[in-house]
């Protein structure tokens, strides 16, 4: 690991919220776009942005557990790349809430210090200050700054920072049922509120419905066997970004991650549970489809509330989480063993993809595809409470053994 960082893991989904607030009050305007990102540089210390045309609202972002700096230029198209330097390692571009979005890739903790417009619009300049990992850390906490460009007759232009403070604090925490010291399992139920999931196109059946029924009968069976606590992320209709499913876990300081969902496929004809847990790299393209379906479940009408969901594609993983993947692939291989004689499966039961949902670093999790909802019989089966209490029933029997054996290893 890079020298000066510490591990944090601070979801954003508060800024992200912020950027939806902004966008609601009209304060971050899509509209034509009026200017594009001609050069993006690093030198001496100064990230220097051009434009073909002049700009008159940027703001900048320290985003700590990336460990970048986002730029998000108001109403401009974006260029491509730019010339790194000094602390930034890697400069992208993107379009993002109606602008373009920058993102530096830093080499070392740095935050923004004196920043602003130049050449009447046409160039924003940002002073790179390299910082402690503490100071990095706690300017992330500050949310956006914003910059603006005003015009006083022809000859004076003023730069106004605005620090736009970071929105709500994370949600509150679910209730946790069962007694004691036992492990905590922590039940995921996919998509809900404005996300409805996959939607069966002839009877209309949602996924977010049928997870959230299929999620309540897990809680029961595994609180009846006595032998876990059980919290659900969501026990409503309600929308969850996905960081802040496996945060809820995180913090309950959970010992199993399990997020339900529902396959779909254009035809009707696919059928069988799977389960998949994190990889950097997807087993099969089918898998790697499937990810970049669930992880859309951030995008909401074009607004990426989940933070920098463009860069879910390569989910890096850190080395602390090698031990949490090999936890996560056992209980995979154990649920395929337990719900064979259950549920239908499908022949190559364990996937791995890159799930933003599975992405705790310290926490093992899967994501349990339950069976297709495309599939007419399959989603009458998803729906039916006989075939929720197989999948409980499954899953259940899969988490005793999974505990029985660390207690055993202990
Ligand atoms: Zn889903």
């Amino acid at each position: 690991m890079e020298w000066g960082w510490t591990q944090t893991a601070r979801s954003r989904q508060g800024r992200a919220m912020l950027a939806l607030l902004a966008l609601l009050i009209g304060c971050w305007p899509g509209g034509a776009l009026a200017a594009a990102v001609q050069s993006v540089r690093v030198a001496d210390g100064r990230v220097i942005v051009r434009f073909d045309a002049p700009v008159a609202d940027a703001a900048s972002l320290v985003a700590a557990d990336t460990r970048q700096i986002l730029i998000q230029v108001t109403g401009a198209t974006p260029g491509s790349g730019g010339r790194a330097a000094g602390v930034v390692g890697r400069i992208r571009q993107r379009r993002s809430s109606g602008g373009a979005r920058i993102a530096l890739d830093l080499l070392r903790p740095a935050v923004v210090g004196d920043a602003g417009f130049e050449a009447g619009g046409r160039e924003l300049r940002l002073e790179l200050q390299p910082a402690s990992a503490a100071t990095f850390t706690a300017a992330g906490e500050a949310g956006w700054s914003r910059y603006f460009r005003f015009s006083f007759g022809r000859r004076s232009t003023y730069r106004v920072v605005q620090n736009v403070p970071p929105a709500s604090p994370p949600p509150p925490l679910p209730r946790v049922r069962g007694d004691g010291d036992r492990p905590l399992v922590v039940i995921d139920a996919g998509h809900g509120g404005v996300d409805p999931g996959a939607i069966n196109p002839v009877t209309g059946l949602r996924e977010k419905d049928v997870t959230l029924r299929i999620a309540k009968a897990i809680r029961d069976t595994l609180l009846a066997s006595g032998r876990v606590r059980v919290a659900l992320t969501r026990d409503d209709d309600r929308y969850l970004v996905l960081r802040e499913r496996f945060g809820i876990a995180r913090r309950l300081h959970a010992d199993l991650f399990i997020s339900i969902h529902c396959d779909s496929t254009a035809g009707e004809d696919a059928s069988g549970a799977s389960v998949y847990t994190l990889s950097e790299v997807a087993s099969d393209k089918e898998a790697a489809r499937l990810a970049a379906r669930e992880n859309r479940a951030d995008v909401i009408g074009g607004l990426d509330l989940g933070g920098e969901g463009a860069d879910v594609r390569s989910i890096l993983i850190d080395l602390t989480q090698r031990d949490t993947m090999n936890q996560s692939a056992a209980f995979a291989q154990l649920l395929g063993r337990e719900a064979r004689p259950l549920i239908a499966t499908r022949p190559v039961f364990h996937r791995m993809a890159s799930l933003m949902v599975l992405k705790a670093p310290d926490l093992p999790s899967i994501l349990f595809e339950t069976g297709y909802i495309s599939n007419p019989a399959e989603a009458g089966f998803l729906n039916s409470a006989e075939g929720r209490n197989r999948i409980a029933e499954s899953v259940t029997r899969a988490v005793e053994v999974h505990f029985a054996r660390r207690m055993a290893a202990r």
